[in-house]
């Protein structure tokens, strides 16, 4: 029996209109036009999500350590934030020589709990990081009203939330700042980038200044730094990429969404299966869907995953609590962060995946869990 095509988990988008515009980069972006892609593209995704400031960035992480750095974060201070995440949200809090708090997540949402972050919150309490964990949404509304009582800026990680709308507000657009990750496995990419964005005008100088090695607009004085800085830039070639991206960004998003649905529809009914979530108020950006299988059917992640991994698809883990990671200066947390890691697994979703894929996908999640 001949080996069935490997199906990956995830691969850019790229059509030849991508191409061309990074070829324009390459030819013409240089000299007295080498900001011309960067401002474009800022420009636009500030319009795409509605806030008036955005700063390409070198990654998420580099937005999100600039956008920290700015609110002052560090030592001593404390940024609460869900113990279910990848580690790029929580490194730069560390880096900053600030304590993560980590708080358990709801089990449906797989986002921080709010009753809990209420409950983590200290007079040290710096800030409360909202990651919209695989496009799902965290409950904002609790989340920017528990800020507001407090004094404390909500700030979001969307890195995986492009797409993603909460009661008509788009994720990142909702905290005093947001970060969005172009990593070459999200849904716009530029292989590797970022974006800072932020309605504050005060918070959006200090990142900008930030970003050039602390160097502060208007300064005549060249090569003159004000402060310590960071170089977290994107350079005018992605941003011609992600210029091109953003062009047909809806459409990026609803090619996530419609596998999503697939996937919902062929396993969404079964019992003790359950996918990304889509609360009444708003719509999932699908970034990554994600099976989730009950105790009660005994199908841990493991051994589904052993099941993709026969079957030549790339599935993969859910993200393991960062409390379990033995260099790790931070409290534990309850229960459902680790339980939803040891039953859920990524399920395969870039944009040019066929029907037939899909389907190879859904049969092995049916019969992993005694339903083929
Ligand atoms: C991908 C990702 C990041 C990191 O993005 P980079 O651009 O690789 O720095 C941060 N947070 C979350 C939630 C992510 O998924």
């Amino acid at each position: 029996m001949t080996e069935p095509e490997r199906i990956p988990l995830s691969r850019p988008s790229i059509t030849e209109a991508d191409v061309a515009l990074v070829t324009d980069a390459a030819r013409h972006g240089w000299g007295a036009r080498c900001y011309e892609y960067i401002e474009q593209f800022e420009q636009a995704f500030a319009v795409h999500m509605g806030v008036r400031h955005a700063i390409a960035t070198s990654s998420c992480t580099g937005a999100l350590h600039m956008g920290l750095a700015a609110l002052g974060v560090g030592p001593g201070d404390e940024v609460i934030l869900a113990d279910t995440n990848w580690v790029a949200s929580v490194a730069p809090v560390l880096h900053l020589g600030a304590t993560p708090v980590f708080v358990d997540i709801l089990p449906d949402t797989w986002c921080l709990d709010p009753a809990l972050v209420r409950k983590a919150v200290t007079g040290r309490t710096k800030a409360i990081m909202a990651v919209h964990l695989y496009g799902n949404l965290c409950h904002m509304d609790e989340l920017l009203a528990l800020g507001r009582e407090h004094g404390i800026p909500i700030v979001e990680d969307a890195a995986e939330a492009i797409g993603s709308t909460y009661h008509g507000r788009r994720a990142g657009a909702m905290g005093a700042f947001g970060a969005f990750s172009f990593h070459g496995s999200k849904t716009l990419s530029t292989g590797e980038g970022g974006m800072f964005v932020t309605d504050d005008p005060g918070l959006y100088e200090q990142v900008l200044s930030l970003s050039n090695h602390g160097r502060v607009r208007g300064q005549q004085r060249q090569f003159w730094p004000e402060m310590l800085g960071f170089k977290y830039k994107m350079s005018n070639l992605q941003a011609a990429l992600g210029l091109a991206q953003l062009r047909r960004v809806e459409s990026l998003v609803e090619r996530k969404r419609a596998i999503w649905q697939h996937y919902v529809q062929a396993l969404g009914e079964v019992p003790g299966l359950s996918l990304n979530p889509e609360p009444a108020g708003t719509r999932i950006g699908a970034w990554m869907p994600t099976v989730v299988t009950a105790p009660a059917l005994g199908l841990p992640a493991s051994g589904l995953l052993q099941c993709f991994a026969r079957a030549n698809i790339d599935a993969r883990p859910f993200f393991a609590p960062l409390s379990t990671l033995p260099w790790m200066p931070a409290n534990a947390t309850g229960s459902h962060a680790r339980s939803v890691h040891e039953r859920a697994v990524n399920l395969p979703s870039f944009h040019d995946m066929t029907r037939e894929q899909m389907d190879r996908v859904c049969a092995t999640v049916l019969e992993a869990a005694g339903h083929a």
